[in-house]
């Protein structure tokens, strides 16, 4: 394992290559809980190089969430061995080094649009991490008009466009985001998938993401693996250019692609006991 010395100093800007294999490495991760009748992570075996876009699709209850948590440090494996860029989970967020975006974005509903963006600049300010001008990454997100609102006052997009602007604010090293867009209608969804695409392809962040939706993570991703009742599938490769062509939803590499994981996907729903 690369110590963390091995890991360049600075971040890519643009688009780049991704790097070496192991920036994020699982080697043998098992995860049990005591009410379930088998492990929720079953010797899970992960290699995600540096600058991956990777997806971690599955049904209900497969482990996903509990995957990301391991990898976000909240929670421990009960057995084999998790680093990111050489470092244990915890100690890589203690460093602000890990980006978050759950569900249902936490957003303080006290401060404005614009305060909730800068909240972590402003926690962060001590770990010397890099940031990028909140009004700039407002701007991106389209809601310099809705800087001075506030949660309540904004619809379920525009919340979690405010939640995505406050991940990439601080130019976290790994994001991971955990079904960002599940509660999203399906337009407002591809919308927030296009938007997180021109985001990520500016400072290429390494990304951990979950979703239900089999073509959201062939869009979005350069790998996509299935896990089912805790058992994590090779990850396919998403081989269909970046920046993504306009109009590449109809070509038939995507249909390829999704038909391939959706049968995957079938087949770990069937293991699940779905
Ligand atoms: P997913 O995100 O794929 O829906 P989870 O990782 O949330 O799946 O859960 C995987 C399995 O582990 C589920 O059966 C869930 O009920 C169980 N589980 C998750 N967290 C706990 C916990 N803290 N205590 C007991 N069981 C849990």
């Amino acid at each position: 394992m690369a110590p963390p010395s091995a890991e360049p100093p600075a971040r890519p800007t643009g688009w780049s290559a991704p790097g070496p294999e192991g920036h994020i490495l699982l080697e043998g991760v098992t995860k049990r809980f005591a009410a379930l009748g088998w492990p929720a992570l079953d010797n899970v075996d992960l290699s995600i190089p540096r600058g991956c876009f990777f997806t971690v699709i599955g049904p209900s209850g497969a482990g996903k969430s509990t995957l990301l948590r391991i990898l976000a440090g909240l929670a421990a494996p009960d057995g084999g061995r998790v680093s990111i860029f050489g470092e244990p989970p915890r100690q890589a967020s203690r460093a602000k080094h890990l980006g978050w975006v759950p569900q249902s974005p936490a957003l303080l509903p006290w401060r404005t649009v614009a305060e909730n963006v800068r909240l972590p600049l402003q926690v962060n300010r001590a770990a010397r991490c890099e940031a990028r001008d909140p009004e700039e990454i407002l701007a991106r997100v389209g809601l310099t008009h809705a800087r001075n609102m506030l949660p309540s006052q904004l619809s379920g997009g525009m919340r979690q466009r405010v939640a995505i602007a406050r991940a990439f604010a601080f130019l976290p090293r790994v994001l991971l985001m955990d079904e960002p867009f599940g509660a999203l209608d399906e337009m407002t969804r591809e919308h927030m998938a296009h938007l997180l695409l021109e985001l990520w392809q500016a400072d290429r962040p390494t990304v951990v993401f979950v979703t239900h939706s089999v073509a959201e993570a062939v869009l979005l991703s350069d790998r996509v693996a299935v896990l089912g009742q805790g058992r994590l599938s090779a990850p396919v490769e998403v081989d269909l250019g970046r920046p993504r062509p306009e109009g590449i939803e109809d070509s038939e590499r995507f249909y390829q692609l999704t038909s391939s994981l959706r049968a995957q996907l079938r087949q770990a729903f069937l293991g699940a006991g779905g």
